[in-house]
């Protein structure tokens, strides 16, 4: 079906493409994106589709929001690019530092930038390694997570990661350990409580930590709501359960707000929509709306002084990217952060929140859909063939891939997980676009259930 010169072949014979299925790419060929305007992004043959991924979760003001464009163009006019490295920054690094610490849940803090957030995982978990080595105790250096979290993909924050797919690589490396998702939909057992549900996960993860031993445990990392395991928000009183157990054992707890910072849970924080006070936040995605590849870990005051003694004692921590705390991508997030907190757009998923959860609810009464959930504008519906006994349907029939695929068709963008649908717009969505995002959803649930069912 490619045009031997079209887009599509062309991005097929040079592009090796990551985390795609080959197979359908090779049928449907490639979505060559040219531009975009409000959530909506506009193919090489000038399709239309409404992104209710927001790009991947992180375009959230849209794809041409002015205010950002005209923030990267006046900082490419005063300074394109420094590092901060050899005790020299940006005037923009110092002040989004200043600006991170003060919408942060903390009193006090540091902020320490990278490029993704892949790499500000794994710049916590040397920074965890490097201070608890520091106060003597080089052998606290085990990672526990949980099943289905996403961290990213370099080799220490894949190992993070809860996911089957790692394997093709021999990760996780040794030392990372995975405790139960706390899905209690999926992971309940027969007659199980919520209340019970979580009391057997608090159990596990006192239990895997008096087995490990607390000397051998450098932190405990979980987003607030699971996004790329499929939009898991936590089992109620799940993080109030853990986080006096990690406590006691002097284990720091990270919470890694990539998707849900900035935002996109109604709050600022994910950690304040379920309220528990983390050690550290990770931040990623929204931080710069999506418009620069950034990524920040924002130390609160306890970790933040103690990272601070152990890097006195050897006068230098030795980490750092070459773009860590690019002037443009600073400029950016300034706005960025502007942009979600005073242009309404916190404000516009707060009052729209409530209107996303009816639709999705309405749209789950068919007999396939499983169960909707998430909060804010971040959900997802959970195909099942058989809704009773929560059965999925045979994983050779592709199910969230067909009713994805048959979205695009249609102009929507949304994306299969395992099983489920996964909506994610970004922040600027009105209720006309919303309508439009349901109404093309529910023509190809119905048309692939009809297929499948
Ligand atoms: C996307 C994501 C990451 C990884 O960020 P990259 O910029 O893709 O490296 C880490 N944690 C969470 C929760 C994410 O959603």
């Amino acid at each position: 079906m490619n045009q031997p010169q079209s887009w599509e072949a062309r991005a097929e014979t040079y592009s090796l493409y990551g985390f795609t299925d080959m197979p359908s790419v090779h049928q449907r060929g490639t979505v060559v994106v040219t531009h975009g305007e409000g959530p909506y992004i506009v193919d090489v043959h000038g399709r239309r589709y409404l992104d209710a991924n927001s790009g991947l979760w992180n375009m959230v003001a849209g794809f041409d929001h002015k205010g950002l464009i005209e923030a990267a163009k006046a900082q490419y006019d005063r300074f394109p690019g420094y590092h901060a490295f050899f005790g020299r920054m940006s005037d923009q690094t110092v002040m989004l530092s200043e600006k991170l610490v003060e919408v942060s849940p903390f009193d006090n803090g540091r902020v320490f930038y990278t490029n993704s957030g892949s790499e500000a995982n794994d710049t916590m978990v040397k920074m965890l390694w490097f201070l608890h080595a520091a106060e003597g105790k080089p052998q606290k250096r085990k990672i526990l997570t949980r099943w289905n979290a996403y961290h990213g993909v370099t080799a220490v924050s894949a190992s993070m990661t809860g996911k089957p797919y790692n394997s093709v690589f021999g990760l996780p490396l040794p030392g990372f350990i995975h405790l139960t998702c706390p899905h209690y939909w999926r992971y309940g057992e027969e007659g199980e409580t919520e209340a019970q549900f979580v009391a057997r996960l608090a159990r596990e993860l006192e239990d895997t930590i008096t087995r490990e031993g607390a000397d051998t445990i450098a932190g405990f990392f979980a987003e607030p709501v699971m996004g790329a395991g499929g939009v898991i928000p936590p089992a109620k009183g799940y993080f109030q359960a853990i986080l006096p157990i990690l406590r006691k054992y002097d284990i720091p707890m990270i919470s890694d707000e990539v998707i849900c910072g900035f935002g996109r849970t109604g709050n600022t924080w994910g950690c304040l929509t379920y309220d528990f006070m983390p050690d550290a936040i990770i931040s990623s995605k929204n931080l710069t709306a999506g418009f620069f590849p950034m990524g920040a870990v924002i130390l609160g005051p306890d970790l933040a002084k103690r990272v601070e003694a152990a890097v006195e004692a050897i006068e230098e921590f030795p980490h750092g990217f070459t773009a860590s705390g690019h002037p443009v991508g600073c400029a950016i997030a300034l706005k960025a952060i502007d942009v979600v907190m005073n242009e309404g757009l916190a404000e516009n998923v707060r009052r729209l929140a409530p209107r996303f959860e009816a639709g999705l609810k309405r749209i789950a009464d068919r007999p396939n859909i499983g169960e909707y959930r998430g909060i804010g504008f971040m959900w997802a519906l959970e195909a099942v063939k058989d809704k009773p006994t929560k059965t999925p349907f045979d994983a050779n029939l592709s199910v969230s891939e067909r009713i994805a695929n048959t979205c695009t068709d249609l102009g929507l963008i949304c994306r299969p997980l395992g099983q489920s649908i996964v909506l994610c717009p970004p922040f600027i969505l009105t209720e006309a676009q919303m309508d439009e995002m349901f109404e093309k959803l529910e023509k190809a649930l119905d048309k692939v259930f009809a297929e499948v069912a």
